[in-house]
């Protein structure tokens, strides 16, 4: 998987998943109703560090695309 470049709910530039990770996390914990849902759907509705969301954002954007159509294994 490429290292992503972007947030992918508003699309400013990242430096890659840990700061992706960090991006999310500050804009869940100030609310931000579109980062929130985005986890929410795509990583977890729990509350973690950048660190510990960084693991499940790469599961995450692996599968990007296809969200629950997902196939199961
Ligand atoms: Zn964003």
């Amino acid at each position: 998987m490429a290292a992503p470049t972007t947030c992918p709910v508003c699309l400013v530039a990242v430096g890659g998943l840990e700061e992706l990770a960090a991006h999310l996390v500050a804009e869940a914990e100030a609310s931000e109703g579109r980062h929130v849902m985005w986890l929410n759907r795509h990583a977890t509705k729990y509350r973690m560090s950048p660190s510990e969301l960084a693991l499940l954002l790469a599961a995450a954007l692996a599968g990007e695309g296809s969200g629950a159509d997902r196939v199961q294994r």
